[in-house]
C-alpha cells in the first residue's frame, strides 16, 4: 500500500522521536500529514543500554512505547524496517510498504564502525540497540554457564574493544556485577571470577574528555579488576577470542565492539555524501544537494561554527530534531529556515552504580557520587524534555 506524507521522520530515536514530536505541534490544525517509521514499536533509552548488556537494567526498563507517546498526537506511527531510499522519486521502501514524501527528516541512528576489522561484525556485540544489547547479555551468561564444564578461561573472559565512552561505562557495570558472576556461575576467586579487559587503540581511557578524566576512570576501574591494554588495536576477532595489533592472541568467548559509530549501510547505499562516516549536513541540518531531505543524530556530520563538530551524542541529537523539525515546518508553511545553535553542556560516563566522571561546559571536572547523581539527572532532564514536546505524558 502506498503512503504519502509532507514530513516523513525516519527512526525514532532521541532526535527523530523529538522531531516528530514537534512537527505535530507546529503542524497541528493544518493539512499536512506527518509520519514517523521505527523498526521497533518502542523508543530506546539508547544510553542506558550498557546496563542491559551487563543485567543491571531490565529491557523493559529502557523502552517506552510509541503508542504512548504519540496517543492523540497527529503524528502517524508506521512500524516497519526501512530498506532502500529513492532520493529522486522521494520513496522511502520498507517492509510495510512504498511511503513518499516531501520531505524527509533522516534519524536512524548509528551503526557499529568496524573499519573493516575482520571479524567484528560475525563475532563481537555491539551496544548500540536493545537486541544486541540483549544478546550480549544471552550470551555473556551462557559462556560463564559452559566455564562450569570446561574449566576454560575463555569462556569466563571479556573483551571489550575501545575505551570510549561506551566502552568503559559498560566495563563499569561487568565489574559491578562480577560478584553476582561470580556465586551464580561458581567461577573461580581468581581474578576477580570474570575477566574484563578493555583493549584501546591509543594511549588512554575516554579520549574527548581531559586526560586526567580518562586517567581517573581506568585507575578506578582497574581497583575492581579491570585491565586496560593500551595501544592494543583489534587486528581480527574469532569465535575464540581476539588478535590484538602487537600479534597477542587473547582467548574471549565473549567479546563487545565499543569502537564508535557511522551512518547505516541502507543510507551508504541510497546515495548520500558520507564524511567521517556520516552524512554531512549544513548549519540548517539539510543534506546539501537534498534541499528536501534533513539528517539529524548520529548519522549526521555537522560541525558548528565554535564548538568543531559535534560529537555523536543523545545531547547532540536532542538539539538537532527539534531545530529540524522547525525548519521542515517553516518550509511547508512559508517560513525561514534557521541554524542550529549547538550548545556543549558536557559529558558523564558512569563507571558502575554509584561512581562516574565527567566535564560538564568544557570546564568543571566531576567525579564519583557527584558525577554519578549528575549523569542521573541528565537523564532524567530528558525525560522531562520528552515528557514537555509530548504535552501530556508522563514516564
Ligand atoms: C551504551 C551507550 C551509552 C551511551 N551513553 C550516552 C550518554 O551518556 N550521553 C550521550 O549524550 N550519549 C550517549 N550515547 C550515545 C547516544 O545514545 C546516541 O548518540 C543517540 O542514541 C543517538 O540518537 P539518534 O536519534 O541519532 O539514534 P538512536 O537513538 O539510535 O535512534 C535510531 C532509531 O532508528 C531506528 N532504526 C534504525 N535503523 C532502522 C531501520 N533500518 N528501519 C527502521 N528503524 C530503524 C531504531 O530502532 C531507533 O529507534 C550512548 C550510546 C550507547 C550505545
Amino acid at each position: 500500500m502506498v503512503q504519502e506524507f509532507d514530513v516523513l521522520v525516519l527512526g525514532g530515536g532521541y532526535a527523530g522521536l523529538l522531531a516528530a514530536l514537534r512537527l505535530g505541534k507546529r503542524l497541528a490544525g493544518k493539512p499536512f500529514r506527518v509520519g514517523l517509521v521505527d523498526r521497533n514499536p518502542y523508543h530506546t533509552l539508547v544510553t542506558e543500554l550498557h546496563r542491559v548488556a551487563a543485567g543491571t537494567a531490565s529491557p523493559t526498563a529502557v523502552r517506552i512505547p510509541f503508542a504512548k507517546i504519540l496517543k492523540d498526537k497527529p503524528v502517524s506511527f508506521v512500524r516497519a524496517e526501512v530498506h532502500a531510499l529513492d532520493l529522486r522519486e522521494r520513496r522511502v521502501d520498507t517492509s510495510a510498504g512504498a511511503l513518499h514524501y516531501k520531505i524527509l527528516l533522516v534519524a536512524l541512528g548509528g551503526e557499529a564502525e568496524t573499519y573493516g576489522i575482520p571479524g567484528v561484525a560475525e563475532h563481537a556485540l555491539s551496544a548500540t540497540a536493545l537486541a544486541p544489547a540483549r544478546l550480549f547479555r544471552y550470551r555473556l551468561e551462557h559462556n560463564l554457564a559452559r566455564y562450569a564444564y570446561t574449566q576454560d578461561d575463555a569462556f569466563r573472559t571479556v573483551v571489550i574493544g575501545g575505551a570510549g565512552f561506551t566502552g568503559v561505562e559498560l566495563a563499569g557495570e561487568l565489574a559491578f556485577r562480577a560478584p553476582d558472576f561470580r556465586e551464580a556461575f561458581d567461577l573461580p576467586d581468581t581474578e576477580g571470577g570474570l575477566r574484563i579487559f578493555v583493549a584501546e587503540a591509543t594511549d588512554r581511557a575516554l579520549p574527548p574528555f581531559p586526560e586526567e578524566l580518562g586517567r581517573y576512570a581506568a585507575r578506578r576501574l582497574a581497583e575492581r579488576g579491570v585491565r586496560f591494554l593500551f595501544g592494543s588495536p583489534f587486528r581480527e576477532v574469532r569465535e575464540e577470542g581476539v588478535l590484538l595489533g602487537d600479534g597477542t592472541f587473547l582467548p574471549a568467548r565473549t567479546v563487545a565492539w565499543c569502537g564508535g559509530v557511522r551512518a547505516p549501510e541502507v543510507l551508504r547505499r541510497a546515495g548520500f555524501p558520507i564524511q567521517n562516516g556520516r552524512i554531512p549536513v549544513g548549519n540548517d541540518l539539510r543534506v546539501p544537494g537534498f534541499e528536501d531531505v534533513f539528517a539529524v543524530g548520529d548519522v549526521a556530520f555537522f560541525v558548528d561554527e565554535d564548538l568543531g563538530p559535534l560529537p555523536p551524542t543523545a545531547q547532540t541529537a536532542i538539539q538537532m530534531g527539534p531545530q529540524a523539525a522547525e525548519n521542515a515546518a517553516a518550509l511547508l508553511t512559508g517560513g525561514s529556515v534557521q541554524p542550529l545553535r549547538a550548545k556543549n553542556r558536557g559529558a558523564v560516563a558512569t563507571l558502575g552504580p554509584q561512581d562516574a566522571v565527567g566535564c560538564l561546559y568544557g570546564r568543571y571536572r566531576i567525579y564519583g557520587r557527584l558525577a554519578f547523581w549528575t549523569k542521573r539527572a541528565i537523564e532524567m532532564r530528558y525525560l522531562a524534555i520528552l515528557r514537555r514536546e509530548a504535552g501530556w505524558y508522563t514516564p
